[in-house]
């Protein structure tokens, strides 16, 4: 057997193909590239920009020296053109807009100028407007991360000349699940519904490998791509380095930040979030992907809500549709919802046992687990109009969504802060300081 021997290769700075660009990655250089001269580049332009923050600048420059792809940026806020308002959240607002000039992507050492990517391209802004988010310390976390599957990417940071907001700037999808999914529910087969179950699985199971926690998983923090097939990535807004659960320790906290229904009751409870806390929020996807419906959304997200969650309360799968969802499916659910975490799978579990249901779709044989999922899917198909009709406006109706539930994350205390005022809060001495005003 002949063995083709690799040329070694070298650049006009004198870097070898046979260099390291880290320890676990060998110098690339190609065409008119080479990767050590583009880190080199990015090492010399250090001096060139700042973000105001030095915590900031630090992170970004580590993600530019240890991230042979994915590199962040310091983004000036004048590269971005058509800027548009696409909707606010719980930190702040989103917007769209286009990268005038793209973003420095490789050094060429022949122009001796930087070869851009995504001129043109549409990207989402992010606006902080919540003081209390560390923006230096979360990008720390999302640096290990930044260039996996299944999880939205960030390009990098800018800052708003006109607010002084800090923006991040990330990739940009078509809808978060949630719109997808009422815009979708009644084409959506089993077949693409596993799939997405596969992609969100297999962003957590990435983020547990690497010990970090979501925290902060719900439909409207799963963004889709809706050609040529649904895709789903994962977008990080929080992740905390991972511990395993403590009970009965004296460090709890006095609020948290999210949405209720998807809250884990030990952390409602006042105790951290841990991975089988985003194990958890899981069970909600889960719901929300066989329903088209947040879980509690016809509720109202207060105090009350949080008690019923830890006496053990989970949402309800209308009776109607409970023959268009395999037993496996609700029983997997449930476990992914129990009060005791050791019994919630694993992220590697779930993806396991989607990537194995998916096989069936692929495979000629009838099996158990095909049968149910074409007997779910003709059973939906067969829903007559007027019962369609009547869903669809089940699904988008405000009379049916309670006015005091909520789609965007927020401050939550929990009822270890809340301890002193529970009592008070029941008897109606005191207001319950997580029910929404309206
Ligand atoms: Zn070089």
């Amino acid at each position: 057997m002949s063995q083709e021997i690799e040329k070694i290769v070298y650049c006009p700075a004198g870097h070898s193909s046979n260099d390291f660009i880290y320890s676990d990655a060998q110098n690339f250089i190609y065409s008119e590239n080479c990767s050590l001269c583009t880190e080199e580049r990015f090492i010399r332009e250090f001096k060139t920009w700042s973000s105001g923050n030095a915590n900031i600048d630090k992170n970004i420059q580590e993600s530019q020296t240890t991230n042979i792809y994915y590199k962040l940026q310091w983004i000036p806020y004048d590269n971005f053109q058509n800027i548009k308002f696409i909707a606010d959240g719980g930190r702040g607002s989103v917007h769209s807009a286009e990268l005038k000039n793209g973003i420095k992507w490789r050094w060429n050492f022949i122009k001796q100028d930087w070869e851009n990517h995504f001129i043109s391209s549409e990207i989402a802004l992010k606006e902080i407007k919540d003081s209390r988010y560390d923006i230096a310390e979360f990008l720390k976390m999302i640096k290990t991360v930044n260039n996996y599957e299944y999880i939205a990417n960030y390009y990098g940071i800018s800052k708003n000349p006109f607010t002084q907001n800090f923006i991040f700037v990330v990739e940009l999808f078509n809808d978060d699940l949630h719109k997808f999914l009422t815009k979708t529910f009644w084409d959506l087969g089993w077949e693409p519904k596993i799939d997405m179950l596969i992609s969100i699985s297999g962003g957590l199971e990435i983020l547990h490998a690497k010990n970090l926690v979501h925290c902060n998983l719900h439909s409207g923090n799963i963004l889709n791509l809706t050609t040529p097939g649904p895709i789903s990535d994962i977008y990080l807004d929080l992740c905390t380095l991972g511990n395993d659960l403590v009970l009965n320790t004296n460090n709890k906290n006095d609020k948290i930040f999210g949405l209720i229904p998807y809250i884990p009751p030990e952390v409602l409870r006042g105790n951290e979030f841990t991975r089988k806390g985003d194990i958890y929020s899981f069970g909600g996807i889960m719901y929300e992907i066989v329903t088209a419906q947040r879980p509690f959304a016809d509720q109202a997200h207060d105090t009350y809500l949080i008690i019923d969650i830890c006496n053990g309360v989970r949402p309800k799968v209308p009776n109607f549709m409970l023959n268009w969802i395999p037993e496996w499916y609700l029983d997997l659910m449930y476990r992914c919802w129990s009060d005791d975490p050791s019994k919630r799978p694993t992220a590697a579990e779930l993806g396991d046992l989607f990537c194995d249901v998916l096989e069936t779709f692929y495979r000629n044989i009838e099996d158990n687990v095909k049968r149910q999922l074409k007997i779910a899917d003709e059973n939906q198909k067969n829903t007559s109009k007027s019962q369609k009709q009547e869903l669809l406006e089940l699904f988008s109706h405000s009379s049916k969504l309670h006015p005091q539930s909520s789609s965007i994350s927020r401050y939550i205390h929990t009822l270890h802060g809340l301890h002193n005022l529970l009592e008070d809060i029941k008897s109606g001495k005191s207001s319950d300081p997580n029910l929404l005003s309206i």
